[in-house]
C-alpha cells in the first residue's frame, strides 16, 4: 500500500495494506488501536451502535471479539465481555451495578481479591455490604430475602474449596429481583456452568485454567446482554480493556481447554483419594471426594470436579515449611489452573492479609497447602508426593 520510496514515509506504511492474511488457520492478533473507514457515513453507522465493526480497541478489538465468542459459546450465554484481568471483570461488575444505596450479599470466602473490594472499597462508596458464612444457606437465603440488589457467590471457593447450591440461591435471589454472579474461575465452564443453574452473570479470572499456562492475564464477563451491556458501557470509560496479544494467548489456551480439565480433574481426583489414605495428611479438601461436605450439591452442579484442592498436614506451619520445598514437580507460586503443578500455603498466599485467628475462622488450619494439579504425568506428581510425606 507504500505511496512513496521515501523512507519516513514508506517505514510507516509499507507492506500495511493487506490486514487480512487470507487462507491464515488462525485468527490474527489485530494489534491496532484503532480501526479505519473509507466511508464516512460507515463509520458514523458503526460509532452510533447502527452498523457492526470495530473503531477503537478501548471498545472492541477483533481478537478480543473472538475470546469473547468463545467463553459466550462455552458458558451458553447472550453475550460476553473482556477486561484487563480477573479483578479487573469482578470490580468493573460489582461498581456497575452497585452505585449508592445499594446492598450486596455474599460469601465470606469470596477470592482475596473480591472480598476487599466488599470489605475495603465498596463501603466508601455507601453501598451496605454483607458476607454471609459460605456453606449456611439458611442464612444466605435470610439476607436475600431482606432485599438485595446483587448476589455474588463463588463455588468452589479458595481455599477449601467449599460448594455453594447455585440454583437454590439463585431461586432465592429471583423473588427479590436482584442479579446474581458467579465467579466460575475453579469449575471452569468444562465442569459447570451457572447460567444454566440460575445465574444472570458469569465471571472467570481468564488468568487461570483458561489460559492454564500462566503466560497471560484477563478476565471475562458473560450472560444476559442488557446485564453485560451495563457493564462493557462501565468498562470502555473506566478502560480496563485487554488488549489482543493477552486476549490471543487467552484464545489459544481455550482452544485446550476441554483436554486439560479432563485430565486435571482425573489426576486430582486419584491424588485426593492417596492423600485421604495417608496418615500424616490430617484433611483434604476436594469436592470429588464422597466425605467432603459439598460433594452432594457438587455432583448435582457439576459435571467434573476439577483441579484445585487443598490439604491440612498433620501438625502446625512448621511441618509446611519442611514438605513444600521436598516436592519436586510443583512452581511454589500464588497462581492456579497451569500446566504445570503448583502448590503454596494460604497464609503466603490467597489470605496473606488475614491474622491466624481470621484465618481459623474461615476453617483455614496454618499447616494448609493449595495444590492446584497440572497436565503432568499422575503416577509421577503422585511419587513426588509420596516421597515428600515419606522425608518428613
Ligand atoms: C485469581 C482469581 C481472581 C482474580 O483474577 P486476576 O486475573 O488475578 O485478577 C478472581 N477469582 C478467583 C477465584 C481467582 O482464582
Amino acid at each position: 500500500m507504500t505511496t512513496s520510496n521515501k523512507k519516513g514515509t514508506a517505514a510507516v506504511w509499507a507492506g500495511e495494506g493487506d490486514l487480512n492474511v487470507k487462507g491464515a488457520v488462525t485468527s490474527p492478533i489485530a494489534n491496532s488501536v484503532a480501526f479505519s473507514y473509507t466511508d464516512l457515513d460507515e463509520w458514523h453507522k458503526v460509532a452510533t451502535g447502527k452498523a457492526d465493526g470495530f473503531i477503537y480497541s478501548r471498545n472492541t478489538n477483533p481478537t478480543v471479539a473472538a475470546l469473547e465468542e468463545k467463553i459466550r459459546v462455552l458458558e451458553g450465554a447472550e453475550t460476553a465481555t473482556a477486561f484487563s484481568t480477573g479483578m479487573a471483570a469482578i470490580s468493573n461488575t460489582l461498581f456497575a451495578f452497585l452505585t449508592a444505596g445499594k446492598r450486596v450479599v455474599s460469601l465470606k470466602d469470596t477470592y482475596g481479591g473480591t472480598s476487599k473490594v466488599f470489605l475495603d472499597f465498596l463501603p466508601n462508596y455507601n453501598v451496605s455490604v454483607k458476607l454471609c458464612d459460605t456453606t449456611n444457606h439458611e442464612e444466605i437465603e435470610l439476607e436475600v430475602a431482606k432485599g438485595c440488589d446483587l448476589l455474588y457467590l463463588e463455588t468452589p471457593t479458595n481455599p477449601t474449596l467449599k460448594i455453594v447450591d447455585i440454583k437454590r440461591l439463585a431461586a432465592a435471589a429471583k423473588k427479590v429481583g436482584a442479579v446474581v454472579v458467579v465467579d466460575n474461575t475453579f469449575a471452569t465452564p468444562i465442569n459447570q456452568n451457572p447460567l444454566q443453574l440460575g445465574a444472570d452473570l458469569v465471571i472467570h479470572s481468564a488468568t487461570k485454567f483458561l489460559c492454564g499456562h500462566s503466560d497471560a492475564m484477563g478476565g471475562l464477563l458473560a450472560g444476559k446482554k442488557e446485564l453485560v451491556q451495563k457493564v462493557f458501557n462501565f468498562r470502555e470509560i473506566n478502560g480496563a480493556s485487554l488488549q489482543a496479544d493477552p486476549a490471543y494467548m487467552i484464545a489459544r489456551g481455550m482452544k485446550t481447554l476441554e483436554l486439560r480439565i479432563e485430565r486435571q480433574n482425573a489426576s486430582a481426583l486419584k491424588i485426593a483419594r492417596y492423600l485421604k489414605a495417608h496418615p500424616k495428611v490430617k484433611d483434604v479438601f476436594y469436592p470429588g471426594l464422597e466425605t467432603h461436605k459439598g460433594h452432594d450439591i457438587a455432583k448435582s452442579q457439576m459435571s467434573g470436579f476439577g483441579g484445585m484442592m487443598s490439604f491440612a498436614l498433620d501438625g502446625g506451619y512448621d511441618l509446611v515449611e519442611k514438605f513444600l520445598p521436598k516436592l519436586k514437580l510443583v512452581h511454589l507460586a500464588a497462581s492456579l489452573g497451569s500446566v504445570s503443578t503448583l502448590a503454596g500455603p494460604p497464609r503466603t498466599t490467597s489470605h496473606v492479609e488475614l491474622t491466624e485467628e481470621q484465618r481459623r475462622l474461615l476453617g483455614i488450619p496454618e499447616s494448609l497447602i493449595r495444590y492446584s494439579v497440572g497436565i503432568e504425568n499422575v503416577e509421577d506428581l503422585l511419587g513426588d508426593l509420596e516421597s515428600a510425606l515419606k522425608a518428613m
